[in-house]
């Protein structure tokens, strides 16, 4: 691989942002290609027999097999990475990979781990179901409440594990308090940054000591790929998740990087966007529904906090449609531009019921004790006019008398 430009770190260190996710770990190869080139291989080749043992003995610097490296992989890596201010980052087949690998690779029988109850479905069932059957105790608390968290800490805690804005409950963690607690006890911070992005919110700057991502959403951004990523230091991703990841597997394929590598380039123009859509479709819902949970509208009870630690407030809110699952569903069911889909992160504007979708196999009490009650649904606002999205939400709703 030829490196022609983006190698003096004395300059690269000053790009902004926007830079960055247009040239972010770009290597090109001898054909200097524009785009990043798409390696789909799954070995690599050697000279000389010699060079295929001092390779694996780790005395060459060069790739050997695609499930530990593959260049198109690493390309996004370091991308995300420099994104971040993270030293370092690992791709992962999908967020919940992600999300697996950057616990189980720091936790064994006997610890403990604290979680926030308002999570994504998925990683709740980790706290819940599979963390305890290898015996890794875990508390979930209001992640909310900031005192909840030191109250919660036991000798043997090792992780706190949240993400903010919560799925689907819109709760924020407080990051620069939360993450302070944790350091001043040892425990690891692992955040899972999916709503905000590196674009909206980087926890790293507030203390975080890992941040994993479902790169399905915002960062593909275009329904597409399924894709994760977790970063931290160069030490923790060398020495406490690489072991892990490299001998379970949960690699991203070379292609799905090279689609987040397109998406990270308009990962800033697109979030920006649709956070001042889903900003004016909030402000429309909020006369119309029961209630809208935004953290970009004043109403919202952390609205102060989330705009210290966000540049925006992002493209996802929920709301209570006021009645039950029937006024819930119709509302679905009336929309014409909208689409029912549990996906989020998408430039189509998509809206979903958490409680018979993303969050059903969730106990129908652990779900009412944080919110996620039958009236409730979750809405990802898109590229689309705004004007349209509201004028198709103000039908669906007149389709149920409202
Ligand atoms: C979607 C999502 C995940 C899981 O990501 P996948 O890519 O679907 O595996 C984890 N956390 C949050 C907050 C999510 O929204």
């Amino acid at each position: 691989m030829k490196r022609k430009s983006g190698q003096n770190p004395d300059i690269t260190k000053n790009w902004k942002p926007a830079t960055l996710a247009i040239r972010g770990g770009t290597a090109r190869s001898e054909y200097g290609e524009t785009s990043e080139a798409l390696f789909l291989t799954s070995g690599y080749s050697y000279d000389r027999a010699e060079d295929a043992a001092a390779r694996f003995a780790g005395e060459q610097v060069g790739m050997t097999y695609s499930r530990l490296q593959n260049p198109t992989v690493e390309m996004l890596e370091q991308r995300i990475a420099l994104l971040e201010g993270a030293e370092a980052c690992r791709a992962t087949a999908t967020g919940m990979a992600a999300m697996t690998a950057a616990l189980l690779c720091q936790l064994s029988a006997g610890d403990h781990v604290v979680g926030a109850k308002a999570a994504f479905g998925s990683c709740r069932w980790l706290t819940d179901t599979l963390l305890p059957k290898f015996g890794i105790e875990t508390t979930t608390i209001d992640g909310s409440d900031t005192a909840a968290w030191e109250a919660a800490i036991r000798p043997n805690t090792k992780v706190f594990f949240f993400e903010t804005p919560a799925n689907p409950t819109m709760d924020i963690v407080d990051l620069a308090a939360v993450c302070a607690i944790a350091k001043a006890h040892g425990i690891t911070s692992v955040v899972d940054n999916a709503f905000a992005t590196p674009a909206l919110q980087r926890p790293m700057d507030f203390g975080a000591d890992v941040v994993a991502y479902s790169a399905t959403k915002m960062m593909d951004g275009q329904g597409r790929v399924l894709a994760g990523a977790i970063c931290g230091t160069r030490d923790w991703i060398d020495n406490i998740l690489l072991p892990f990841h490299r001998n379970t597997g949960p690699t991203l394929a070379a292609f799905n990087a090279w689609v987040v590598l397109k998406g990270l380039e308009t990962l800033d123009l697109r979030i920006r966007r649709q956070s001042e859509n889903a900003l004016k479709v909030a402000a429309f819902l909020e006369g119309r529904v029961a209630k809208v949970l935004y953290p970009g509208l004043p109403s919202h009870p952390q609205h102060a906090l989330a705009m210290r630690q966000m540049a925006m407030a992002g493209p996802i809110f929920s709301l209570y449609v006021g009645g039950g699952r029937a006024e819930a569903h119709g509302l679905l069911n009336g929309l014409e531009l909208v689409d029912i889909s549990n996906n989020i992160g998408d430039s189509r504007s998509l809206m979903t019921h958490p409680a018979s979708t993303t969050h059903f196999g969730m106990a129908e009490a652990a779900r009412l004790e944080v919110g996620i009650t039958e009236d409730m649904l979750r809405l990802n606002v898109g590229l689309e006019d705004a004007d349209d999205v509201i004028a198709d939400l103000d039908q669906a709703l007149r389709s149920i008398g409202r």
